[in-house]
């Protein structure tokens, strides 16, 4: 039998949403080829589809960052699936504009997940093994997985999705954790969530630190207060006695991130239209193409029309010079132009995120980049881009992110309501100096000083290969599989997710996709991403590296 006429051995390390959107792109790019395709998933989680953050058995307080209208994962009508969209399978129209739980998308998932096995479509074997995956090697027959107690392969392909691979504490984690350990202070993960509770349940009356202000602690601060039996009523939280006697979040700019427009109606005032989608991608597209600076400055013009053009639109401050100046700040120093204290600013976003007041400069800027994410993905993503550049265009990414990947409006309210209920300080939530003390920490910005014996870590580690312990990871930096990009960046692939070693083009190699190719890719952190663009990308190179 010749090469061309055997099956198609596949293997995929991680199922969770993005392992799923692979094999849903490969069954769809290799339909039609006469290839028997054999698939071996590997994941050690029951839930096969969901992956931890969508994970079904997480509590309910745990909410999505989009509206379920916003969710666009549909499968392809190639699948022949019978579930549709997410939407549609909640088969509830009071959804639409509500965020769901993160839960609720795992429960999709997992379905979708099953379904997809179970259709058995022509010339597909798909197995799942419950195994993790600690090596990866090669030899002329392909490449192989370990696990602890078996080999598999050989594989024509491997994709690796791990989504955030184990790492090691920062220095600062460290530190507090051997503190921790000497003096009987706690520091704990805010995930999973059940776990957290667990600890939570001995909280009552302690003062808890937060390590991060996004949406993460959005999750965190729920749990620990309704999540211990709490509720908000009538436009206040009513305590349940069960819960911490003061939560005080920080992080290194102390302000909270911005809510996402409460409806459909006012979400659509920040829609651009194509022709500024295309000039904005038209910019893009030569902003990839040259040095660090002048790509900002391409990326920032393209945004220059369409905010000035909502800005008159909402009836907000419209001047071209005042977006420019905006601009100006954010690609020097992200969020500097916030100089509010962070309640102050947090009820004026909550006041623009229902409508109540027009929007300001940094708001529909902020919007406009949320509903160019794909765009930007479409234009960065397939791009050898240089390096400087790319780190650039991350880094603008990453400062809008308090926008893009804003909360919905009932977490900033909630928020509002634990401060005025006493029960949140955001007095030292600016970058705090943090001084460990007999019990735990002192934490003090100007003349505020409060302690605290429990710190929450709701930071969500980077994705970079020297802070990895994860096994897997370990032996492809060993064997020389992957390498890694400066400037606090993932690793190096190639646009279809080849990964690419130190020495180059080595063959057969391993695949990538997801959150560790950060720098390589941009704007992984999303639903959408794990089921987009990439992925196809992936499953049409094997298929091409196939056929030959
Ligand atoms: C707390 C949190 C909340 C988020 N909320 C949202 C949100 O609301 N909306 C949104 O769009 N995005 C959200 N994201 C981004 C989110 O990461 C992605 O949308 C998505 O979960 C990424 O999927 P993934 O498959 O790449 O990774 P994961 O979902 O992490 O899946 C990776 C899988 O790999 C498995 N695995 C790991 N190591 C091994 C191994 N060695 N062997 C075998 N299997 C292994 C794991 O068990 C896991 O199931 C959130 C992320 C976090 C961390």
């Amino acid at each position: 039998m010749s090469d061309k006429d055997r099956d198609l051995r596949c293997a995929i390390v991680g199922l969770g949403p993005r392992g799923l959107g692979a094999i849903e792109a490969l069954i769809v790019a290799m339909a039609g080829s006469g290839i028997t395709t054999r698939i071996d998933g590997f994941d050690p989680v029951e839930w096969a589809g969901s992956g931890p953050n969508f994970l079904p058995e997480q509590t309910s307080q745990c909410l999505l960052n989009i509206p379920t209208r916003e969710v666009d994962i549909a499968p392809a009508p190639a699948l022949k699936l019978s579930i549709g969209d997410f939407e549609g399978w909640l088969a509830n129209p009071a959804e639409r504009d509500c965020f769901p739980t993160r839960a609720r998308l795992g429960e999709y998932l997992a379905e979708r997940f099953s379904q997809v096995v179970n259709s058995r479509p022509h010339g597909l074997v798909i197995n799942r093994h419950t195994a993790r995956i600690i090596d990866l090697d090669s030899c002329d027959e392909g490449l192989f997985l370990t696990s602890e107690t078996e080999r598999y392969g050989p594989y024509d392909e491997i994709l690796l999705t791990l989504g955030q691979p184990e790492t090691k504490p920062d220095d600062q984690m460290s530190r507090w954790l051997s503190h921790a350990a000497k003096c009987g202070a706690e520091v704990r993960p805010a995930y999973p969530d059940r776990k957290l509770l667990e600890y939570a349940r001995n909280w009552a009356g302690r003062t808890i630190a937060i390590r991060g202000l996004g949406l993460s602690t959005m999750d965190v601060l729920r749990l620990l207060t309704v999540g211990l039996g709490g509720a908000f009523s009538d436009g206040r939280y009513i305590r349940s006695g069960q819960e911490p006697a003061r939560i005080l979040p920080f992080s290194l700019d102390g302000q909270p991130p911005v809510p996402k427009p409460v409806n459909e109606d006012l979400d659509q005032r920040f829609d651009i239209t194509s022709a500024e989608a295309d000039a904005f991608a038209a910019a893009l597209g030569t902003a990839i193409t040259g040095a660090p600076s002048d790509a900002l400055d391409m990326i920032c013009g393209g945004l220059v029309e369409p905010a000035t053009r909502i800005l008159h639109a909402t009836g907000g401050q419209a001047s071209v010079i005042a977006v420019k100046d905006w601009l100006a700040t954010e690609r020097e120093n992200p969020g500097a132009q916030e100089t509010r204290p962070p309640v102050e600013a947090l009820r004026a976003n909550i006041a623009i995120a229902s409508g109540e007041v027009a929007p300001d400069v940094g708001y529909v800027i902020g919007q406009i980049w949320r509903k160019l994410q794909n765009v930007l993905r479409g234009g960065f993503n397939p791009t050898a881009i240089d390096t400087d550049t790319a780190a650039a265009i991350i880094g603008f990414d990453e400062g809008l992110k308090r926008y893009s990947y804003g909360p919905p409006l009932r977490s900033a309210q909630e928020l509002v309501m634990l401060v005025e209920a006493g029960l949140v300080s955001l007095l030292v939530a600016d970058d705090p100096d943090i001084e460990l003390v007999g019990g735990g920490w002192r934490f003090r910005e100007g003349d505020a000083e409060l302690d605290s014996s429990v710190i929450v870590d709701a930071v969500i580690p980077p994705a970079i290969l020297e802070s990895l312990t994860e096994p897997l990871f370990l032996k492809l930096q060993e064997k020389g599989f992957v390498s890694a990009l400066p400037d606090g960046l993932g690793l190096r692939t190639e646009p279809d997710g080849r990964l690419l070693g130190p020495h180059g083009k080595a063959s057969p190699r391993p695949s990538l996709l997801g959150r560790m190719a950060i720098g390589s890719v941009i704007a992984v952190d999303s639903i959408h991403d794990c089921f987009g663009a990439s992925a196809k990308r992936w499953a049409n190179g094997v298929r091409s590296r196939r056929s030959g």
